[in-house]
């Protein structure tokens, strides 16, 4: 866990300068002449244009994150989505083959599965927890590796060593989807990674205010690619959500303490009653890859547990209904607690087969742990098994 500097002042220029970031809500930029303008474009000195090209909330934004990330020149996009495909898209051609994790992100998993294809990119799903998986995934053209190290809704980790090292004997580009660690549970660059991508509108912006994302690769060719990619496509972020994301970070080390902490204490307090059949969080002993969970993120969590209760959808529904204090709302990092019913949204495509052999079951349920009082959010998950299990 490396320390942050949470609000870097600007060097004072004239009599004062402003403590807090200005909004430059501007779409368009006034140059002084066409001369002016070439020095612009030919990098010879820094301005900005038009907004879609970049604008000072987003350079901001960007050098903040780059600097949590321990990376440079990474760009910041419309959302977390938007840097995926910035990634997957910008980046490869036709003819290219992408492996990716079985168990990435909804959206992310659409796109292996239709966009690409649909462009003629091959693509392969495996099981990122097993190097080996991914070794017998590759294929002379494969292009580049794209795994979570936290898996969503199972929250397996990743053999990101092991895919590192084979990424690397193999000449191929290691894409790591950091957004349930974030940079405070490990720097995916440390671990080998080439590019790494947040979906900022989760913990690092943190309030569910803002829809962002963020990319970043080690080499200067692959970020102006991407760079250029989401100039052309539009992927720009608006200045004030760049401006709400910056205010969210001065708070993100803090969020992220007390919400991992707590999440711990719920896993534990989950794991100690009847009614649930099953608690994923990585720190537990009973976690699938509790050691190499250690090893990769020192002994931290997340914020995020996943549990199963008995009694199938009926006792789900009670759950939900009497945990009346949980916001029933699919998404993460919020500050407050909200909790998502995978079969019945993010997996809901899946066949109930599909989903049994990932474990999410009609009891099956993810958390994102918010800021509440433990003890008060721990009461409420009493509530809703207790009406649970009276079903
Ligand atoms: C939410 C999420 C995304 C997409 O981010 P948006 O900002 O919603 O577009 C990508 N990857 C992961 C792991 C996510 O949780």
């Amino acid at each position: 866990m490396k320390p942050t500097l949470q609000r870097p002042v600007a060097p004072i220029t004239g009599v004062s300068t402003p403590v807090v970031t200005p909004i430059q809500p501007s779409v368009v930029y006034a140059s002084q002449s066409p001369t002016a303008l070439d020095a612009q474009y030919e990098g010879r000195t820094q301005g900005y244009t038009y907004a879609r090209e970049g604008h000072p909330n987003a350079t901001v934004l960007a050098q903040r994150i780059d600097a949590l990330e321990g990376m440079q020149g990474g760009i910041v996009t419309g959302s977390g989505m938007s840097a995926v495909a910035a990634v997957l898209l910008g980046l490869t051609q036709t003819g290219d083959h992408v492996v990716g994790g079985n168990q990435l992100y909804g959206r992310s998993l659409r796109l292996m599965a239709e966009d690409l294809p649909r462009l003629g990119v091959e693509t392969s799903l495996c099981d990122a927890t097993d190097a080996s998986e991914v070794a017998k995934a590759l294929k002379p053209n494969t292009k580049m590796v794209l795994i979570e190290v936290v898996s969503n809704p199972t929250i397996r980790i990743a053999d990101l060593t092991g895919i590192a090292e084979l990424c690397r004997e193999k000449g191929v580009l290691l894409v790591v989807d950091s957004t349930f660690t974030t940079p405070r549970a490990i720097r995916p660059v440390d671990h080998g990674a080439d590019i790494v991508i947040q979906s900022v509108t989760k913990l690092l912006a943190g309030h569910s205010d803002a829809t962002l994302g963020w990319v970043a690769a080690t080499d200067p060719a692959l970020n102006e690619r991407m760079r250029v990619f989401a100039v052309t496509m539009g992927l720009t972020a608006s200045p004030f959500d760049c401006w709400l994301a910056e205010r969210g970070l001065a708070t993100f080390d803090l969020r992220f303490d007390r919400t991992q902490a707590t999440a711990q204490r719920l896993a534990d307090w989950l794991g100690a009653q009847k009614s649930v059949t099953k608690v994923l969080y990585p720190t537990r002993p009973d976690h699938p890859e509790a050691s190499r969970a250690q090893s990769l993120l020192q002994g931290q969590g997340c914020n995020m547990v996943s549990f199963e209760i008995e009694g199938g959808r009926a006792a789900a529904d009670a759950f939900a209904q009497a945990a009346s204090g949980i916001a029933f709302a699919p998404t993460l990092g919020d500050v407050g607690t909200t909790l998502s019913h995978p079969a019945s949204s993010s997996h809901r495509a899946l066949t109930p087969e599909g989903r049994a052999a990932m474990g999410v079951s009609e009891g099956f349920f993810r958390v994102s742990v918010g800021l509440e009082d433990p003890d008060a959010l721990i009461a409420c998950f009493n509530d809703g098994l207790t009406a649970s299990q009276g079903m």
